[in-house]
Order: C-alpha cells, then structure tokens, then sequence
C-alpha cells in the first residue's frame, strides 16, 4: 500500500498504556494500520470508527501517544509493554511522526521492558534505543515469496529487508524473535517454504521463533476470499473445508504441526520454537 493512497486523520488518545491478554500492557500509537495485511485480525479495532472503510487504507493517529504515556508510566506499575498489538507501531507514517519511538523512549527510561513485533525496515532507525533497553524484538515473516508478500501484506517491507532487519538487531546484541506466520494453506505451506523459512532464521540466530496460523476474527474472512477469488480461485472451497469443516479443519492442521515440528527438528531449531497452532 502506497503512503499516498492511505487517508490520515489526527486524532487524541485519553489512554495509551492499556491491559493486554498479551502481555502486561499494549501500546498502539495508531488506530489502523497502512501494511494492509489481508489476514489481519486487528480490522475489530476500528469496525465502529471506519465500518465502511478498507482495512490499510486509512490510519487514525494518536498525535498525543507520547504526552499521556508520559503521565501514565508515573502512576501504572512497571510491566512488559507490547508494542503493538493492534498495529504495527513502525508503518509508513511513522517516519514523519516518531511517536513509536518516543514511546519507546519512554518505557525504556521509566524501566519498562517491551516487546516489539513488526513488519517494518524503518524499525531499524529505533535499534539504538533498543539496544540500551530490556527488549525483546520480534520480526514477522511469512514468506520468502517477495510477489506473495507484496499482495498479502502491501504495505510492508520486503520479506529480506525484515530478514536483514533481524540480522542488524542480533548484531547489536538485541534479543530477538521471529513470527512465522501466519502460512496460508496450500499457498505458502509446503516443506519447501517452512523449510527455506527456518533456515533463513536459523541463519540469523534468532533467539526464540513462534509459528501461528491466520486468526479468522472479525474481517478476515472476507478478505481471505477476496484474495482468493483474484488469485487462487481454484482454492476457495479447499479454504471452506478447512476453515469451516471440523474433520477437514483437524487433519490439515494436524499435517501442519507434523510438518512443521519435523522441520524444526531436522534444522535443529525444535528447543527454540513456539507452535500456535
Ligand atoms: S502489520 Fe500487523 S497490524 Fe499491520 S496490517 Fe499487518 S498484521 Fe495487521
């Protein structure tokens, strides 16, 4: 996705450092996001403020994010921070407004530690900070096919720049993960692909790797079949079966899990995975 071709609103937040099932807190600096992931379940977020409105095609800014987590960090108890949970904090129009990595300044100096999961090159301006705080930084690649990548995640950086972004980060010293996923069924799945996956990420060192599959909340349906229909018209009810049919559903997951932990084993990476599927 185009910067230009994304609609932005500025808007002002009366809370950043919020509870999250992920971690302590979460915080998201924007409401939207303008990678356009079609697989996105964060769409929920912004179902009432943009109900009309394509996921990745328009961003709510919280221009505020840095001023009231700076009077929120002085009254809330010191806890891990994901950074983001409902966007990813390092999206194109970051690169103007810094408030991700304001943010970020802050936690680390009030002694927060966070995790960062992102999509993004430009979270390699930020590695600075990171590197003389507690993070935990984490890559999601889903793909080595940069043609794919760029039609199920337009708006982000290419899969070798998130790639060299997690080489540059493990150079600094900076924990890091990767997020595999999610892989789509009968698209990006095969051995092949797990396997060129692992291996780019064994290359690195990452310190720990999780594997997911798509989380079919609130949206993400509709924009699976979408990009079926365009792409792979001939998988649509292969996708049904798997998705919506239990017998179907358990067994193709259950091949993955088994194709996935052989993988991991034979490139000796099993003690660092985390399976979520
Ligand atoms: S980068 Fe993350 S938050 Fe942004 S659209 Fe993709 S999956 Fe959603």
């Amino acid at each position: 996705m185009e910067k230009s071709s994304i609609r932005y609103r500025k808007i002002e937040c009366k809370s950043l450092l919020n509870k999250s099932g992920l971690s302590d807190y979460a915080i998201n600096c924007y409401s939207g996001c303008g990678h356009g992931c079609i697989y996105c379940y964060a769409r929920f977020v912004t179902r009432y403020t943009h109900p009309r409105e394509d996921w990745g095609s328009f961003v709510d800014i919280k221009e505020n994010a840095p001023q009231v987590l700076a009077r929120e960090v002085k009254k809330k108890p010191v806890g891990n921070v994901m950074l983001s949970s409902v966007c990813d904090g390092w999206q194109p129009i970051e690169k103007d407004t810094l408030l991700t990595r304001q943010c970020l300044e802050i936690l680390l100096h009030y002694r927060y530690t966070v995790s960062t999961l992102t999509k993004s090159a430009l979270a390699g301006r930020d590695l600075d900070i990171m590197a003389d705080g507690d993070v935990d930084f984490g890559v999601t690649v889903t793909t080595l096919d940069e043609k794919l990548a760029g039609i199920i995640e337009p708006g982000a950086s290419a899969p070798q720049e998130r790639l060299d972004l997690l080489q540059t980060a493990k150079s600094k010293g900076i924990k890091t993960y990767a997020f595999i996923g999610p892989l789509l069924p009968l698209i990006s799945d095969s051995e092949e692909d797990i396997t060129g996956l692992l291996k780019a990420i064994k290359e690195i060192g990452v310190d720990s790797f999780l594997v997911d599959k798509i989380n079919l909340r609130y949206g993400v349906w509709p924009a699976l079949t979408k990009f079926l229909r365009q792409y792979h018209p001939d998988l649509i009810d292969e996708y049904r079966k798997i998705y919506f049919d239990a017998a179907t559903k358990a067994a193709y997951f259950e091949g993955f899990r088994t194709k996935v932990s052989a993988t991991a084993r034979k490139l000796g990476l099993d003690d660092r995975m985390t399976l979520c599927t």
